[in-house]
């Protein structure tokens, strides 16, 4: 039995908190858009009743497509206080992804930002070829300059206005509630749909704000998108401060550059792509920094150069690693004190490891899967990563092989491999699992190879990754066609243009190989590393 003071742990308590003590600061910038911190809870209780109105309930998911506008941020609060699920879409997904995700979700009700609104009738379109039943829709227009685009009957703006500020939250009773579901990649076969609990989120949100050091009163650029992992619990991290969110719709240099100049931003997270954007911008994009920016990095691999160049423009990057299952950043390379005595390369050197674990990870070890004994701190054995503690999933939605296989002996299994440092710092050399990271984003091999394997001229198809200097790394399929095709009947551009067609954009393979023989073991399986190897020395076409 509870004692009568027990409360339960939850990110959404931030709020009405911030609303009490800052109440007059700036809590959301968008173009010529300001809230405060009272607005924003006046507008998250509004939206919290409304959707009460419209026969949300207990656990119910409700999902969204949207870039990070002030809207997207809201429902981080407003979807929990009326006691329902927040499930964020990757806006880069193609229309059976997205549709896969609403089905598999049973998602009651479907928020569509005005850009999206051709991705999400496509995507409803596939629910009704499979006789799925609709969620219910809401667009949201743009809140400075409408543009009177329309998908479904309902607008978020008119739902706002028509909810009752004083009606209260949805009491949470139990802080293992769900709060978020967070798809990773590879959905069309197999869904996985990581769930957050209050606590969870709670508990990761305060460590990612402590290990970070985030003092009072930040500028935050939403400059990671808050689909992912909830914009590393820094959604709710800017309540718990006080903090500024400034959104912006996409990242572009002129863009970022601007805001963080004219806002004065003190901190943003991204993944290392968008450093690339930040450096390739042209003179009369960039903008000098007024102060140093605070930079979370992590998602994909940051090369040591890129760290070096990035910090010379006034950057000061802190690095993260993290996954979906371990509620973002589960990792972080703390700097130690000693390290700025050392030359630039090797800081940056430093910087480019994964780091020690963030305080709500119990433990993080690299470990020998086959034993499940720890490998020697030597900087040199290899193992696969594990995590065990509060900030890790409880396991997948409805999917408990996938659950089941995604643990063992209690430690979560990452799927990268690494080695621990004598000084307890872990680095990440390889990646056991069938993932390509392109800008930060997840490409399952597994899904565009499924894709290839449906060309009616393709006998066997593997997709690995290939390094990009842009992207970092990008799709490279090795194809073996059938017997009865003619050499020369099929060229690279017509197997891109068909992936074209039937893939999301950031996941068609940037190169094409045709080969007589894929190399195999003895056993038939195609040898992925040797295909690696290759395309370490390729191209993009
Ligand atoms: P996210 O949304 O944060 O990218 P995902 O679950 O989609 O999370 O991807 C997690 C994977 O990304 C990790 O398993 C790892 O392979 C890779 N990754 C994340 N951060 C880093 C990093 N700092 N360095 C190298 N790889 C990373």
């Amino acid at each position: 039995k509870c004692p009568a003071n027990y409360v339960p742990l939850s990110p959404v308590t931030f709020l009405s908190r911030a609303a009490a003590v800052y109440p007059d600061r700036t809590s959301i910038v968008y173009e010529r858009t300001r809230f405060t911190w009272k607005q924003t809870n006046d507008r998250c209780l509004r939206m919290a009743s409304s959707l009460r109105s419209l026969n949300v309930s207990k656990n119910d998911v409700v999902s969204v497509l949207a870039p990070n506008i002030p809207a997207m941020y809201e429902m981080h609060f407003a979807v929990p206080m009326a006691g329902a699920v927040l499930n964020a879409i990757n806006t880069r997904l193609d229309a059976a992804n997205v549709a896969t995700i609403l089905k598999h979700s049973e998602a009651k009700m479907f928020f569509v930002d005005y850009q999206c609104v051709r991705l999400a009738r496509d995507a409803l379109k596939h629910l009704i070829d499979d006789n799925t039943p609709l969620p219910l829709v809401v667009m949201i227009d743009d809140i400075d300059a409408p543009t009177g685009i329309r998908l479904g009957e309902l607008e978020y703006e008119q739902l706002i206005a028509r909810g009752d500020p004083t009606c209260p939250p949805t009491p949470l009773y139990d802080e293992w509630d769900p709060i978020a579901l967070n798809y990773t990649s590879g959905t069309t076969s197999a869904p996985k749909g990581v769930v957050y609990s209050h606590r969870g989120a709670f508990l990761s949100t305060l460590s990612l704000l402590l290990q970070w050091e985030v003092g009072s009163e930040p500028v935050y650029l939403w400059s990671l998108p808050m689909f992912h992992c909830n914009g590393w619990t820094f959604t709710w991290g800017m309540a718990a401060r006080g903090g500024a969110n400034v959104c912006l719709r996409a990242t572009t240099a002129r863009d970022m550059y601007r805001a963080i100049a004219d806002h004065r931003v003190t901190h943003m997270c991204c993944a290392p792509i968008v450093f690339n954007i930040l450096l390739e911008a042209t003179p009369a994009e960039r903008r000098p920094l007024a102060a140093p920016v605070r930079v979370l990095t992590g998602g994909a691999p940051p090369p040591a150069p890129l760290l070096e160049k990035i910090e010379h423009l006034g950057f000061r990057v802190t690095h993260a690693y993290g996954l979906t299952e371990a509620t973002g950043p589960a990792l972080v390379c703390e700097w130690r004190e000693e390290w700025n005595r050392r030359p630039v390369e090797e800081q940056a050197r430093l910087k480019a490891r994964q780091g020690i674990s963030v305080l709500t990870l119990a433990d993080v070890d690299v470990k020998d899967l086959e034993t499940m004994q720890s490998i020697s701190r030597d900087g040199k054995s290899l193992g696969e990563i594990v995590l065990r503690g509060s900030s890790i999933m409880k396991g997948y939605y409805k999917n408990r092989d996938a659950t089941d296989a995604a643990f063992r002996d209690g430690w979560f299994l990452t799927g990268d491999v690494g080695v621990i440092h004598p000084d307890g710092y872990v680095e990440i050399k390889d990646r056991s699992k069938d993932v390509i990271i392109s800008g930060g984003e997840n490409i399952s091999s597994v899904e565009v190879e499924t894709i290839l394997y449906r060309h009616p001229m393709v006998l066997e198809a593997a997709v690995v990754a290939m390094p990009h200097p842009h992207w970092g790394e990008t799709p490279c399929a090795f194809l073996k066609l059938k017997k009865d095709c003619v050499q020369g009947s099929i060229k690279e551009e017509d197997i891109i243009s068909y992936c074209r067609n039937s893939m999301s954009r950031f996941m068609v393979p940037k190169k094409v190989v045709f080969m007589e023989e894929l190399p195999k073991t003895s056993t038939g399986k195609i040898q992925k590393f040797q295909l690696r190897e290759m395309a370490r020395g390729l191209k993009a076409t």
